[in-house]
């Protein structure tokens, strides 16, 4: 074979190999989960039904259930997303607070978004970031994230003093680490379009 043949053979062998890839990718990923009245969504690792209430008011937490007071004519998804961004706020005020008091630190503030890079991130003027959908992880999860962005104001690295940190508030990160990485797909598929 000519060298050009022959790489012109290995780059349709290599966009097939890729084209499989993602396929089997497409086909794994999670279905998507929106914001409609009746549909299930995950809050705290579990799957709950969305309910819809006409009325005004907080979201609540009911069993298998978050209830989402809406007017009428006002928008489900809007108002579910900003229900779920709030659960999320009170949560990781909550523990990166107990985190912090406990290691003896403090933080300026907290700003949660729907970021896309990283699940937590803490600034050097010692603002914590988070994403939103660490409220749809599991509790522990959550609480990994926290510890883990609080310990990052004592120690600004990933070596073993800053893990000791961690792993002395939450204990083993391994765990937590590895359902955020098998399940971050599930977790950007909350409030994603059917
Ligand atoms: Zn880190």
């Amino acid at each position: 074979m000519l060298p050009r043949a022959r790489d012109k053979k290995r780059a349709q062998k290599l966009i097939l190999d890729k084209a499989d890839w993602l396929a089997g990718h497409l086909h794994n990923l999670p279905p998507p989960m929106p914001f409609d009245p009746g549909a299930e969504v995950l809050l705290r690792g579990k799957n709950v039904a969305l309910v819809k209430e006409t009325g005004r008011g907080k979201a609540r937490e009911a069993d298998g259930a978050l209830i989402i007071p809406c007017p009428k004519g006002a928008n489900f998804a809007g108002r579910t997303r900003r229900a779920l961004i709030a659960l999320a706020r009170q949560e990781l005020d909550i523990q990166s607070r107990h985190h912090a008091d406990s290691l003896n630190t403090h933080f300026s503030a907290i700003t949660v978004r729907d970021t896309h890079s990283r699940w937590g991130s803490c600034s050097a003027a010692g603002r914590l970031n988070y994403s939103w959908r660490l409220i749809c992880a599991p509790a522990d999860v959550l609480d990994y994230v926290c510890a883990h962005e609080v310990a990052h104001l004592i120690e600004h690295n990933h070596g073993p003093r800053f893990w000791a940190l961690v792993e002395a508030r939450v204990g083993p990160a391994k765990a937590p680490r590895r359902w955020l990485r098998d399940n971050a797909s599930q977790l950007f598929a909350v409030g994603a379009e059917a």
